[in-house]
């Protein structure tokens, strides 16, 4: 058995290999297949088969766990104290805040949400370089979605065969029950992923109550509507289409990949040349792959992997399992169709040993971005003020010369006690010479006209008017800088905000 020059690019084998992948089939046991390669074409459904094996068991794994996660976690628990929500993962519209167990992130920290994305985004890459498209096999909310609306199908169907007879035959009554019952349970499950959706916005005891009983406003319904409409028509009837067609991450991902990442390969130096087998056929004199389809008819993305490597495949790792199965009944070694990298393929192909390296410069260079983005997020969130100040100069009039001669500038200045509990805020003037300031209903200390101790309540926005003023004599012309210094009595923490002090010119 020869070894082909060149293992990473489709086609695999050349002229001699019957072509199935981006082709339509002619064949009725095969599957016909997606045109990934062109702009237009025909949809041809996919009937996924049934396999089993250990990445079938990884799937199913997944499935629970990520499921599972995605529906317990508006019920978890996480005490914040009196009057504030105690759900751990919640997205507070009406109160402008999302919490995340001990975390709580206001409006003005949105960029902790950009942290967070790219640090999901580098893992991905991270991940990609090592394993390929593990994400999309295993772990994407379509694939997760989409194996289970496939699940609900086959229970109610039949298995790939039944149905493909289903569709093509005429329209009976036990067609159309069918139908129905698939798409009602289609809609349960929608309505199910939909609802777990939309509790991560609210109480979710309360919030699930308000909903069944019709008590929510139409934001609730709505996002339901939206989230368990789109699950519905993606993983119900649009599928692999999604992988395929939509995905952008699936059209550039093969620049994370090199030679050496973990991909589902095929062993065309072993598998070919393929053909029909007996049990009794000596193995030795042909290819290992007994074209029985099987890897093609388990795909759920309708690929063929002898074909190559291709955009359309998820690296799911259900066609290994589907070989497996079949090296088992002709007692062939396991792995004809494997997880290994292009470079381990041809080492296999010549003999050589094979083994995977996991150090190389790419997976170096996303591991180091990685481990910087998250000591980046960790120190800036252990670190961040829980403090802020907003002041907003009147421009309308800029100044207002008092009957003393003095000028008087108004301020409207908000302080932003990020702590739970009700705090005093000392604000003082700095950089103005002989500056008096007054807050509309407060009184500052008698011995410091240019400073002002000011209450906010825990947890919210303490919004005030300052005015300042200061003898005209005083100024040096008609714009001059200076601070307000805000003070936490309570934590000493402290914030400098520096405006324009506006006077006419002279
Ligand atoms: S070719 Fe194999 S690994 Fe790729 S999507 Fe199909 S079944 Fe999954
Ligand atoms: S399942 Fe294995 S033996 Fe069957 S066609 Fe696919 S590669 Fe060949």
């Amino acid at each position: 058995m020869t070894a082909p020059d060149s293992l990473s690019v489709a086609p695999a084998v050349g002229a001699e290999v019957a072509p199935l992948s981006n082709v339509r089939a002619t064949d009725p046991r095969r599957d016909p297949v997606p045109d990934s390669d062109s702009l237009y074409g025909d949809y041809q459904k996919v009937y996924p088969r049934r396999t089993e094996g250990q990445f079938r068991r990884i799937k199913t794994a997944m499935n629970m766990v990520l499921l599972s996660i995605f529906f317990v976690g508006p019920w978890l628990r996480w005490d914040r104290g009196v009057g504030a929500p105690d759900q751990a993962i919640l997205i507070d519209m009406p109160g402008r805040k999302a919490y995340f167990f001990a975390i709580e992130i206001w409006p003005q920290e949105v960029y902790y949400l950009t942290g967070l994305l790219v640090i999901a985004a580098v893992a991905l890459f991270f991940a990609t370089a090592l394993l390929g498209r593990v994400w999309c096999g295993f772990a994407c909310f379509q694939t997760v979605f989409t194996d289970i609306f496939v699940s609900i199908e086959r229970a109610i169907e039949g298995e790939r065969s039944a149905r493909m007879r289903l569709d093509r035959g005429p329209m009976t009554a036990d067609k159309i029950w069918r139908k129905l019952l698939k798409n009602l349970a289609w809609l349960g499950m929608a309505a199910a992923v939909g609802l777990g959706f939309t509790l991560y916005f609210g109480n979710a005891p309360q919030f699930l109550v308000d909903i069944l009983t019709f008590q929510a406003g139409m934001a609730p319904y709505g996002t339901l509507a939206v989230v368990g409409g789109f699950c519905f028509l993606l993983a119900g009837y649009a599928r692999e289409q999604v992988c395929i067609y939509m995905c952008p991450y699936a059209r550039f991902q093969g620049a994370m990949m090199d030679d050496e990442s973990l991909i589902v390969t095929y062993e065309a130096w072993r598998g070919e040349k393929r053909g029909k087998a007996r049990k009794t056929d000596d193995f030795s004199r042909r290819g290992h792959c007994v074209d029985c389809t099987l890897c093609v008819q388990v795909c759920p993305t309708g690929v063929d992997i002898r074909q190559g490597t291709q955009l359309a495949c998820i690296g799911c790792g259900l066609c290994a399992d589907a070989c497996d199965s079949i090296m088992d009944r002709f007692a062939l070694p396991r792995g004809l169709i494997r997880f290994d990298s292009v470079r381990n393929q041809a080492r296999r192909a010549n003999g050589e040993t094979v083994f995977i390296r996991w150090i190389r410069p790419r997976t170096v260079i996303y591991i180091t971005a990685l481990t910087v983005a998250l000591v980046i997020m960790a120190t800036t969130l252990a670190t961040r003020s829980r403090l802020e100040v907003n002041v907003l100069p009147e421009r309308s009039p800029l100044y207002v010369t008092l009957s003393d001669g003095s000028i008087r500038n108004g301020y409207t200045f908000k302080i932003l006690n990020m702590e739970r509990v009700d705090t005093r805020f000392t604000v003082t003037i700095r950089g103005l010479e002989g500056a008096h300031m007054a807050v509309v209903g407060y009184d500052g200390p008698a011995n410091d006209p240019a400073a002002v101790s000011l209450p906010v309540p825990g947890d919210s926005v303490g919004t005030f008017r300052i005015y300042v003023s200061v003898d005209l004599r005083a100024l040096a012309g008609a714009s001059t800088p200076f601070t307000f210094h805000v003070a936490n009595e309570a934590s000493g923490e402290t914030l400098d905000h520096r405006v324009n002090f506006n006077a006419p010119s002279r």
